[in-house]
């Protein structure tokens, strides 16, 4: 024993008393403070030297147009809400690649807010928008959470997705986008919040102000209830952009209420009332998503708010076809696997659309109605030795017919 008195770390010479722990190599020892330093350094060396990750989340930034172009090839219409997503979205990067510069202008963050019909593009806008910049994005629904101490999960778990779809990589992550699904379902019930709990509504609410402003939260690595035992991942919220979409159902009262009230006594002119009564959600508003029950400092640290258009007969007819991968092209490849030349008449496509808007299915009742009409196609055809498909109207008639389209049936 009395040897080890003059044990010391053969890296920063250290005495055996100067440290906790001290590992016996073959010929020398080690403490922990060197241990802890040499991984850091492999970490960063095995980061340069072939940083996937790193790689994999290069993000690229594109002008406003740019990114409307992109948008362009993937969401059709819906001009006003990619146009104020290309500028909030390009604003939000260059903020974050900029320097701090010596004026103290410090520009804000532009989470933002998108108020439409469900079905009408919003999670594809930003899953879109996520694509071209490269950047890791999580999709959550407002819904799950609920104040702490309630059955739910809690806010922070949404940055476990996004953290769950970059591997862990906390520097990627911190730079991601994260859409928040169905904000309007945590508006706040009743004008007066102090009688009842309202634990999924302004109480999540008052959860999601310090992280959508940017603040580190402790995220639990496997989403749900942080409990004391677990080990938590620190995360700064500062560049994670926070996307919020909802369908808002009755909000259009609320706008009509506050156009109505600000129009009395003006002349206004008739062809834009007509056209208020048609779409009356592109004059949203934070004052309308106030009065829908989100509270004020939310919708401050929500600063740019913008509509979707809800889907006529010819949207949704181009959505069938032009998007880079719309359903026909998605089908004609599926089929064009087998050998098989796919080819959907003119009529049918107009016959598609016009079951989706009898059925209220929207955008997204196309695709089943796809396969209803080409599920048994799909079954009889893989082997048969068939080099064409011809969908005519009789055909897709009838496919449609015998599917259970029919229960859908608004009574
Ligand atoms: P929301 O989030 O508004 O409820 P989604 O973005 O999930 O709607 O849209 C559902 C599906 O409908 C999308 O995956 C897409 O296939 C289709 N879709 C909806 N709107 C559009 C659009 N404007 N352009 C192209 N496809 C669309």
């Amino acid at each position: 024993m009395a040897k080890q008195t003059n044990l010391h770390c053969s890296f920063c010479g250290r005495s055996r008393d100067e440290v906790k722990i001290l590992i016996a190599g073959q010929e020398g020892h080690i403490c922990e403070n060197c241990v802890e330093h040499a991984e850091e350094i492999i970490s960063h060396e095995l980061l340069e030297r072939d940083d996937l990750q790193v790689k994999q989340y290069r993000f690229n930034i594109r002008k406003p147009k740019e990114v409307k172009e992109y948008l362009d090839q993937y969401v059709i219409g819906q001009e006003d809400a990619k146009r104020v997503l290309s500028v909030a979205v390009y604003n939000h990067y260059k903020r974050i690649t900029q320097k701090t510069q010596a004026d103290d202008v410090e520009i804000e963050k532009s989470n933002i807010i998108m108020v439409g019909e469900t079905g009408t593009g919003k999670t594809l806008l930003a899953k879109t928008i996520a694509r071209q910049l490269n950047v890791p994005f999580a999709i959550v629904d407002a819904t799950v959470f609920t104040e702490a101490g309630y059955v739910g999960e809690d806010v922070e778990s949404m940055l476990t997705r996004l953290l769950q779809v970059c591997n862990y990589d906390v520097a990627a992550a911190e730079k991601g986008i994260v859409y928040i699904d169905e904000i309007d379902k945590i508006a706040r019930k009743g004008d007066n919040p102090s009688i009842t709990r309202d634990v999924s509504g302004e109480g999540v609410q008052q959860g999601l102000l310090k992280m959508l402003e940017g603040t580190e939260v402790l995220v639990p690595p496997q989403g749900g209830r942080k409990h004391p035992e677990q080990k938590m991942i620190k995360i700064n919220t500062s560049n994670i952009l926070f996307i919020c979409g909802g369908a808002f159902d009755g909000i259009d009262k609320v706008i009509a209420r506050r156009i109505n009230t600000n129009a009395i006594g003006f002349n206004v002119n008739k062809d834009i009332r007509e056209d208020q009564k048609n779409n009356i959600l592109q004059f949203i508003n934070a004052q309308d998503l106030k009065g829908f029950g989100l509270i004020p400092e939310l919708l401050g640290r929500l600063p740019v708010v913008t509509h979707l258009d809800p889907l006529d007969a010819e949207i949704l007819r181009s959505i069938l076809t032009e998007p880079k991968n719309s359903l026909v092209k998605q089908y004609t490849k599926l089929f064009s696997f087998e050998g098989i030349d796919l080819k959907i008449e003119e009529e049918v496509l107009d016959f598609m659309v016009k079951k989706a808007l009898e059925y209220k299915l929207g955008a997204r009742g196309l695709r089943s109605i796809c396969e209803y009409i080409l599920t048994d196609a799909m079954f009889d055809l893989p082997g048969s030795g068939t080099k064409e498909l011809v969908v005519d109207l009789a055909y897709a008639e009838q496919k449609i017919n015998k599917s259970k389209l029919n229960l859908l049936k608004v009574a």
